[in-house]
């Protein structure tokens, strides 16, 4: 399914396409593609807010396939393997940004979906070091999330300075923050979750009480107890705004997204911003976000609640997610 050109989603632009089945370079893998997640940054990339560097481009970077082939000097991994690929696709290796263990911010940094072809496909290459054993204990569906839904949100939970005993705020509650409650939930049993929706989201709601949210409301709610720190995953300005005020002091807010959809207020600094408290974005993910992700999802284990599409459905898998409307996190199954 091929996006040619800048458009709004309710155009249905992605299209039927035929191509040629790609082939593996040096050091890379085929991968026979199973099930793809489908990411809200396909949205900002479809709508022009993240523009693809060419057109026509292939979306999609939540990926789980088989090695159906092995380009020259490829050694990690054996036919057959079962193997993920995630939002970053390369990095150079030798930046100052990468020397530090930031390659999610290199500059020469290339994003599966975005700058090569991505998983709304039947085939994909990669580089061997950029793809990543799954755990035997997920299906190829519910699997698809967590390489981007899970990992990023990961990585946000991880920057929020959230630790044991402290109060968390998760304002939106689609694929994502349903993944971090899991995890927050596991690695920090003495803290509370607090969960904010749109007002009316009564499925992400319902989802969110079975996961164990100790208080959920709707977006501007005053919650029972300021937090220590909050990620926003909403795709608009708002949220950012909301979640500073119910901040303690010193806390921070991780705004988990690529782009934002409508511009974040203006803040108050007594309010919003005295007392130390932060704003930070979280940009990317670094193949170690994924080597440390993806065995604590085993490990706890987490489950994705997912909403199944076949490949041709990923215009209407889109919409839903627009409009609030998935349930979990989406994912296409491309074949069995
Ligand atoms: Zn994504
Ligand atoms: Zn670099």
């Amino acid at each position: 399914m091929v996006l040619e050109k800048t458009s709004s989603i309710e155009e249905k632009p992605l299209k039927v396409m035929d191509l040629p089945r790609p082939i593996p370079g040096q050091n890379q893998i085929l991968v026979k593609i199973s099930t793809c997640g489908v990411c809200h940054t396909e949205l900002d990339e479809i709508e022009g807010r993240v523009s693809p560097s060419r057109f026509p481009m292939i979306l999609g970077h939540e990926i789980v396939g088989r090695i159906e082939g092995l380009g020259q000097g490829a050694k990690k991994f054996e036919e057959g393997d079962r193997v993920g690929i995630a939002w970053i696709n390369w990095a150079c290796g030798h930046c100052t940004f990468c020397l530090k263990g930031e390659e999610n911010l290199c500059d020469k940094a290339k994003w599966t979906g975005k700058d090569v072809y991505g998983g709304y496909a039947q085939y994909t290459v990669v580089s061997e070091d950029f793809a990543y054993p799954i755990p035997e204990r997920f299906t190829d569906m519910k699997a698809a999330p967590l390489l981007c839904a899970g990992v990023i949100g990961y990585r946000a939970l991880r920057l929020s300075g959230i630790d044991n005993g402290k109060i968390l705020g998760l304002y939106g509650f689609g694929a994502s923050a349903h993944i971090v409650i899991q995890v927050a939930k596991y690695k920090y049993p003495d803290g509370k979750v607090f969960v904010f929706t749109r007002p009316g989201q009564k499925e992400h709601q319902d989802l969110a009480r079975k996961l164990g949210a100790d208080w959920i409301g709707a977006t501007g709610d005053t919650p029972p107890e300021k937090l220590n720190c909050a990620i926003d995953f909403t795709p608009v300005g708002e949220p950012v705004r909301q979640a500073l005020s119910s901040l303690r002091k010193g806390g921070r807010v991780v705004i988990n997204a690529i782009r934002k959809v409508t511009p974040i207020p203006e803040l108050d600094y007594t309010e919003h911003l005295w007392h130390e408290k932060e704003v930070k974005s979280v940009a990317n993910v670094t193949r170690k976000d994924a080597h440390e992700f993806l065995p604590l999802a085993a490990e706890i284990p987490i489950i994705p609640e997912t909403q199944e599409f076949r490949l041709k459905e990923v215009n209407e898998a889109l919409i839903l997610l627009k409009e609030g409307r998935m349930h979990g996190a989406g994912v296409l199954k491309i074949a069995e």
